[in-house]
This record gives structure tokens, sequence and C-alpha cells, in this order.
């Protein structure tokens, strides 16, 4: 079959691979319709994510059709149109069961390098290094999907594949957000990165109860997206200083929730001494992420508020704010997205149309153009928020 395969730092080639069998008797094969480009790819792409091997498929954000099936796999048919949630959960550990299959005991079978780096191992990932268990991406024709029945999601009548693709990653990360904050009725939050997970977020605190959400980025049609389609104020953080925009807004409060939707690879243009420093210390190893929006939500949140972070982040950073974290009391909720738990409730929201995830893809390709799709991408060029490849046309 064809993949789109990673052979290093800004190095993607369409590739000829062998087509995925099953290996589990929970195992499905999922015929690929859709897959999507993620933020998080980005961190694979630019270098940042090790244990990557050249010819790994990357990927994990799609929806098709099964077409095969293993004998334990009781709840799902071929022929079903299913998305999956891109952080594989085994369904049966105490985190599963518990609604944290992010954190899963049993998904990842290559548990010492997370346990070397974080203490403990967490679940697996889709096309996300060996560190996140070597599992083969969805930029394919094929894929496998192991624990089908708990991690694959039957998709609803009347909802489109073009809505549904989105509940796989995108939505879910974004509704986590949202909801690991608890956010109540009247709060004001703020969001960071108006991307594809941002505009979710977005959306997701208006469905909990929010008064007023504020999207932060730098790019026009992001900040736009997030105005028209999820009903956001915004501030592009290239004109503005953010904290002073944000206490102005508040009544020199500041929000009473922050969101991270962006990640390791941060910028601030608004600090140009603090970016340069991050970067300096990034590229010489001495910091792997760039925390200028962790700081930026710290200085800015009200006294006795809440961060909820979802941009990815892999190891260490530098000048955390410590004093200011602990004085003012914040909380911090944080975690990979425990998609599983919120699949049901989030094709029922898009059923009665209180949600539509489709604006995100602002293209779909083929996956021959892969490579030239993830470069305008990381460009964010042609006002593009997500690339969608079609494998079968
Ligand atoms: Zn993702
Ligand atoms: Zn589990």
């Amino acid at each position: 079959m064809k993949a789109l395969c990673w052979n290093g730092t800004d190095d993607l080639r369409v590739e000829r691979v062998p087509d995925p069998v099953l290996v589990n008797p929970h195992d499905v094969i999922v015929k690929v319709a859709l897959s999507s480009v993620c933020g998080s790819d980005l961190h694979l792409i630019d270098g940042y994510v090790p244990t990557m091997r050249p010819g790994d498929i990357i990927g994990h954000e799609f929806l098709g059709e099964i077409v095969e099936k293993g004998p334990e796999v009781r709840y799902l048919n071929r022929g079903d149109r299913v998305i999956t949630v891109s952080i594989i959960g085994c369904g049966h550990c105490g985190h599963c069961q518990h609604g944290e299959s992010s954190l899963c005991d049993n998904s990842n079978p290559n548990p010492d390098y997370a346990r070397t780096a974080y203490g403990h191992c967490g679940a697996g990932i889709f096309g996300y290094s060996h560190a996140f268990g070597g599992y083969a991406g969805s930029h394919a024709d094929y894929i496998r999907v192991p624990y089908a029945d708990f991690n694959a999601f039957r998709v609803p009548e009347g909802v489109s594949d073009e809505k549904a693709v989105f509940v796989s990653d995108a939505v879910p990360t974004g509704y986590m957000a949202a909801d690991m904050a608890g956010i109540k009725p009247g709060d004001m939050v703020a969001v960071w990165g108006c991307g594809g997970v941002g505009q979710m977020a977005i959306r997701s605190a208006y469905l909990l109860g929010a008064e007023r959400v504020i999207g932060i980025d730098r790019f026009p049609d992001r900040l736009r997206a997030a105005q028209m389609k999820v009903g956001a104020e915004t501030l592009d953080y290239s004109r503005v200083d953010v904290f002073d925009a944000l206490q102005a807004m508040t009544g020199g409060r500041g929000p009473d929730v922050c969101i991270d939707a962006v990640g390791m690879e941060a910028d601030s243009a608004s600090n140009a001494v603090e970016d340069l420093y991050d970067r300096a210390k990034q590229a010489v190893g001495l910091q792997t992420d760039r925390p200028a929006v962790l700081r930026q939500m710290i200085e800015s949140c009200r006294k006795g508020g809440t961060l909820s972070i979802v941009g990815v982040y892999g190891g260490v950073i530098d000048k955390f704010p410590m004093g200011a974290a602990m004085n003012k009391g914040l909380t911090f909720r944080m975690g990979q997205q425990n998609g599983q738990r919120y699949a049901g409730r989030l094709f029922e929201h898009i059923r009665n149309g209180d949600l539509d995830p489709s604006y995100l893809m602002t293209h779909r390709l083929p996956l021959d153009d892969g490579p030239q799709a993830y470069r305008m991408f990381k460009e964010k060029a042609d006002d593009c928020m997500r690339v969608v490849f079609a494998p079968q046309g």
C-alpha cells in the first residue's frame, strides 16, 4: 500500500509499504477514507520527538471503513464507518475504566523509554514514535487498530465524514481542555492558539457555560475563524501585550481559565528577548520545549484560577515561574486526550447542531501531496488550518 513516511527532520516521503495485518484477535484493519494532519505532527517533522525511525508512517486523526476484524472483536463489523481515538487504550486497566485512557497501562508495548524519561509509561499513540508504542500512523491506505472495541467508534447516521473525522483528535482534545478546567457558568476563558484544537476548545468552553472566550494567535485567518465560526473575541499577540489586554478585558482580574493549545514550540513575538533565549536554549539542548505560552498563562490567570494544558510538551523547560503559580494559588490540569470518554457526547453535539468541526478542513488532498501539504501546514500558508488526506481519492 501507499503511505506517508517520516525519514528525518523535514523529510517526508510517499512510499510503498506492506499492508497491515491482524496481529491480535482484538484488532481491526481500517481502510482509511480521511486522515488529517495535526499540529503535534509538526513536533515530529521538526525533530523534537526522539525515537522516530526512517520509514515510520505518521498520522493519527482518521476515519475509514472496517475491512477486516479479529475473532475477538464483538461490537464492530466489517463495513462499519468508524473514527478511532488517536490515543490508544486497552479498555481494561484501571485508567481506561476510569476515563483516563491516555494513561493506559497496557497499550504501549515499548514502556522503557517513557519509564526512563517520565518515571511511568502512558498510552500508545498512532504514528507518534517508538517511545509512544511504535504504532503505524493513518496517512496510508490501511491501518491496524488495536483493542478495536474500545478505540473505534461507529459514526452515527446523519454525521458526514468531514465532521466526524475530527472526533478522532481535535474535537476531544479541545473539549477535554475545557472540561478538565472545570468551567462554570459566567467564567471568562482565554485560549492560547487558534489552530484546530484551540478552535474546538473555544466552542467547548461555550458549550460548558463560559460567558466570554478569548482566542489568542497571530494568524489573521485563524483569528477570523475563531470569531466567525466559534464566537470568540480575539487578541493578536504580535500586535498587543497579551497580559495587559487580558487584564483590561477583565477589570484587572485576569481570566478564570487559561487553556494552552500550543505546546512545546511556542513563539513569543511580544517578548523578543525571551523568545531568543528560549530558542537558543532549545537549539543547544539545554531545554527541550519552549515555554512562552505557559509563562504568559501563569502571569495572566486570575488568582485561584485554572490552567488547562493540552498543547503537547515532551521534555523539560527552563525559567518556569513557580513562585507566581504557587503564590497565586493556581490549579494545573493537563494531559493527552481521553477521547474514548467523550466520543458519544461529541457525536451528539454534532448531530444536534451544537458543534460543526468540518470548517477545520481547509484543504483536502491526495496522499501523494503529503510532503508539500505538510510544508504548507507548517508555514500556515494559504490560510491552511488542517489538510485532510483522502487516500482513496
Ligand atoms: Zn493530534
Ligand atoms: Zn488501559
